[in-house]
């Protein structure tokens, strides 16, 4: 495996980074270590101050953190910078509220006092994808290090500049070393950390096919982890809804990222009555999008990250209308250099088409019909993922119901799903376990422990 800067717009090799040895490695995991036995006796307001420094630093140097996003995997500059500033907001989230959070909780046992202390684990490892370089990042380290936990992280293989940047950034911000360390790692390593018993957690994000790798070792190790998967997450449009609102939420759910989102509107679910208006509003605006250098502000369609994600989304349409599924837009690589696809609609995708089950990570819209909001449930949950999912309606009473309905971690009412510092995020099913963000979030790796005091003048 080698760790690749590539531009998508262009498809030239710009940057290679050595793998790390054995050796190397095993010094990395040493000074984590070493950084956890004084990390852990740290206060909250000690933790504090490095974390809202490191959100200070984002955000003073918004653009030198957004250029490497778009030159190694092509987000549309304006969106690569909107994901430093959020980055900032939930490392500056979890300074302000970790203390609150993790509050000792006071029990009433029936003899004597009691009380619940969330006390670290030790070095946390994360396995991390591409599609927000630094957004993942920030949501799984600023909980755990405000927690006393410690973080290593193995990144994707394409965005290595970004895991330098915010490997760097903790050290400006004057975090010890060992606190943050970026691991140019093989897979072959990442199981070796795994096993390692001075890893006390791991979290993955990514597909379902890394997520069963690494979950399956962490349970082998008998390590907590947390899975946060691949989605296909439903938008469905009900008759009352408002339509101009829907198709503009819904071209924004498909694109943003280039559609690279593991809550990106993957399946739309349109009820008859408005589907034929809904699908040629949605073809004229993808019509619209201008492809070019993701670095330009004309540009609205970047490239996708690498060439093999495209090549992956091509086969799969291929395979789809193979299957018997229609294209009514799309599906070709766009004749020009770089990793570009046409923004591509699929209609028509039966029960038994490989595509009724599978995640299409990029600018590929499937369109389902349905008569009623029963049938709409009954798709929307005949899904192996169970991310998220939004539904369109101005009857808010109902869409409550529909959403209580809908087997995924997250539903959003008349909005695309999205994120916030405050609100959690995970999934059920295929779309994995265990939730980041919010108050929940700084949970997952914490030592619940109990602490009883006997009354002194207690019976023996
Ligand atoms: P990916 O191929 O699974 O890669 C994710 C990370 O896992 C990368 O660092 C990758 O390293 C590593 N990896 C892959 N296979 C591995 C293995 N067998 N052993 C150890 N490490 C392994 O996923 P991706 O293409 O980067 O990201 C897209 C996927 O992530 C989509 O399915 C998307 O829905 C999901 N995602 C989910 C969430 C969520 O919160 N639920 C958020 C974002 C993305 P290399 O790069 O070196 O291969």
């Amino acid at each position: 495996m080698s760790y690749q800067s590539i531009n998508p717009n262009t498809g030239q090799v710009t940057n290679i980074f050595n793998q790390l040895n054995y050796i190397e490695l095993e010094k990395h995991v040493e000074t984590a270590s070493d950084c956890f036995t004084l990390w852990r006796k740290t206060s909250y307001s000690e933790r504090s101050a490095i974390l809202v420094k490191a959100a200070g630093l984002m955000r003073e140097r918004i653009d030198e953190f957004a250029r490497p996003v778009t030159m190694e995997m092509g987000k549309l500059l304006e969106q690569a910078r909107g994901e430093v500033l959020v980055s900032a907001d939930i490392i500056e989230y979890y300074a302000e509220n970790a203390a609150e959070f993790l509050a000792p909780h006071i029990l009433t046992p029936s003899l004597g006092s009691a009380y619940i202390e969330n006390s670290p684990l030790g070095i946390l490892f994360g396995v991390q994808p591409w599609n927000f370089p630094y957004y993942q990042l920030a949501r799984f380290t600023a909980p755990n290090l405000m927690a006393g936990n410690v973080v290593m992280v193995k990144h994707a293989a394409c965005v290595p500049q970004c895991a330098l940047a915010f490997e760097q950034l903790w050290l400006d911000a004057g975090a010890p070393e060992g606190l943050y360390t970026n691991l140019f790692i093989s897979y072959d390593q990442v199981n070796r950390v795994i096993d390692d018993r001075r890893i006390k957690g791991v979290a993955l994000t990514g597909s379902v096919e890394a997520g069963r790798s690494v979950a399956e070792r962490a349970g082998k190790n008998l390590k907590k982890s947390t899975m946060e998967l691949g989605g296909s997450d439903v938008f469905i449009v009900l008759e009352d809804a408002d339509l101009d609102r829907a198709v503009y939420w819904a071209i924004w759910a498909k694109m943003n990222n280039t559609g690279q989102c593991c809550v990106a509107a993957k399946r739309f679910i349109l009820v008859e009555s408005v589907a034929d208006g809904f699908i040629a509003s949605f073809q004229k605006a993808l019509r619209a999008l201008v492809p070019g250098d993701p670095m330009e502000s004309a540009t609205t369609l970047g490239p996708l990250s690498t060439e093999s994600a495209l090549l992956k989304l091509l086969e799969q349409v291929a395979r789809a209308v193979t299957a018997g599924a229609t294209l009514v837009m799309g599906g070709k690589r766009i004749d020009r250099p770089g990793f570009f696809m046409e923004p591509t609609i699929l209609t028509n995708i039966a029960r038994g088409n490989p595509a009724y089950n599978e995640e299409f990570f990029g600018p590929v819209a499937m369109f389902f019909r349905v008569k009623d909001e029963d049938e709409a449930i009954a798709l929307a949950n005949d899904s192996e993922f169970g991310l998220g999912g939004s539904v369109f309606t101005q009857d808010i009473e109902r869409a409550k119901r529909i959403a209580s309905s809908i087997d995924t971690g997250m539903v959003f009412i008349n909005h695309p799903t999205w994120t916030s510092p405050d609100l959690p995020f995970g999934g059920v099913k295929n779309s994995g376990y265990g939730r980041e963000l919010s108050s929940l979030g700084i949970q997952e790796f914490v030592n619940k422990k109990l602490i009883r005091v006997q009354a002194l003048d207690a019976p023996a």
